[in-house]
């Protein structure tokens, strides 16, 4: 959509005040996503108003006025638009009303001259002005918009915020999409996709860092769907050959939603043995509706008995390399797979602190560990944060494992 903006008045024209309302609208309408291509300005002159307005309409969808608009003679804005477009001036019973009680409320006689501001061209309609006595207008003809306001900064940007914009967004679409991550941080990500976001102008791409994930989310408006769409789409496209490989879904979907999904599709039954994160994967995996379709079962092992009783961890294991530690964390997952007779055991054991840390295993450091009936994988994390955050990231760090 593109737009004009007509300033009418001779104080402009003259020169004795600077002309603001130009500059404020067009850009508050570059905000929102309209490009101002002209500035007119006009001294208050029907003949010389109308040329403009004529020319406006041929060249542009949206055509706002400032000023003209109040009770004396020399205000000709509404009455040379209306002429122009073929439009009677009808009476607003209501507004001339409201132009009366305010005279009331002032204690003042109501102007005769006042009474032409409860004019208005057939089919448009008022544009309330709470703090003057001079309304805009509002008609749209022909897929043209045209908006005529008061001069008067104060009251225009007023009605610029309230009603204005509302008008102009109507038929304005915005589509927002967001890319979710995890295995790369959010500078690490931002330098991948920084081409993408430098060349798109009418497209929003920017990043958020969420615990142990982060969000690319890309916002694109325009006038039509179709075309911001397919814009849409193709930044998404370019977006993932960047970095398809951390991507696990789009908007609402979360990693435990795509993880079971694809434990679903492959038809497997699978269990999850926590030690550090004590239920927290099993928790957020049953939010999901029919998670008891893949889930079988879950044992928090929190003690050291209770590994080598539920599980199978051997005495010697715990005692040579520690309950935290790559080797337990495999013979959890091996001994819950076998002992379930299941196709996949997730495991966790970690130090999730704030004590209980030492310079040869700090707080954060976690293994997660996967057995199938066909192969066994351990990851060997050093999570920042503090306790709850450990346990969030490594949950999310767990699901995103089972999907690699
Ligand atoms: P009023 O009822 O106050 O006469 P109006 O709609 O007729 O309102 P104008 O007469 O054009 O508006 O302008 C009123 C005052 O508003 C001007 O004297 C000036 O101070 C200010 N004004 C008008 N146009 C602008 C502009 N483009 N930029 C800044 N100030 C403006
Ligand atoms: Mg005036």
């Amino acid at each position: 959509m593109k737009a004009e903006i007509i300033s009418i008045g001779t104080e402009i024209t003259t020169g004795s005040i600077l002309n603001t309302n130009t500059k404020y609208l067009s850009t508050k309408l570059l905000e929102n996503g309209i490009e101002v291509s002209y500035h007119t300005s006009v001294e208050d002159n029907a003949d010389m108003i109308k040329e403009v307005f004529k020319i406006a309409l041929k060249r542009v969808d949206l055509i706002i006025t400032t000023g003209g608009l109040g009770p004396t003679d020399d205000d000709l804005t509404k009455e040379i638009i209306a002429e122009t477009l073929g439009l009677k001036l009808i009476k607003d019973k209501e507004m001339e009303d409201n132009i009366k009680n305010m005279f009331n409320s002032l204690n003042r006689p109501m102007p005769t001259n006042n009474k032409k501001q409860a004019l208005v061209p057939e089919g448009g309609r008022f544009i309330a002005n709470e703090i003057g006595t001079a309304p805009g207008v509002y008609i749209s003809k022909d897929n043209k918009k045209i908006i005529m306001l008061p001069g008067p900064p104060k009251e225009m940007k007023i009605m610029f915020e309230k009603y204005v914009r509302p008008i102009i967004m109507q038929d304005f679409f915005i589509i927002t999409k967001s890319i979710n991550t995890i295995g790369i941080g959010e500078s690490a990500l931002e330098m991948e996709i920084k081409d993408i976001i430098l060349n798109e102008k009418d497209i929003t791409i920017a990043t958020y860092a969420k615990e142990g994930e982060v969000e690319v989310k890309i916002i694109a408006k325009g006038q039509s769907k179709d075309f911001i769409e397919e814009r849409l789409n193709k930044v998404i496209e370019k977006v993932e050959n960047k970095v398809g490989t951390y991507i696990y879904g789009f908007d609402n979907t979360t990693i435990e939603e795509t993880v079971f999904k694809l434990l679903k599709e492959k038809g497997y039954k699978v269990g999850f043995c926590e030690s550090c994160t004590g239920g927290l994967i099993s928790s957020r995996f049953i939010r999901i509706p029919g998670a008891s379709e893949v889930l079988d079962r879950t044992i928090v092992t929190y003690s050291n008995k209770s590994k080598i009783e539920e599980l199978g961890v051997k005495k010697e294991t715990l005692e040579q390399y520690g309950a935290v530690s790559k080797e337990t964390a495999l013979e959890m997952a091996e001994g819950l797979l076998k002992k379930g007779d299941l196709d996949l055991v997730l495991s966790t054991t970690g130090i999730a602190g704030p004590a209980g840390g030492s310079e040869e295993k700090p707080v954060g450091l976690v293994y997660i560990g996967i057995a199938t009936k066909t192969k066994n994988k351990v990851l060997k994390c050093n999570f920042n944060g503090d306790r709850e955050s450990i346990q969030n990231r490594t949950t999310t760090r767990s699901f995103a494992e089972i999907r690699n």
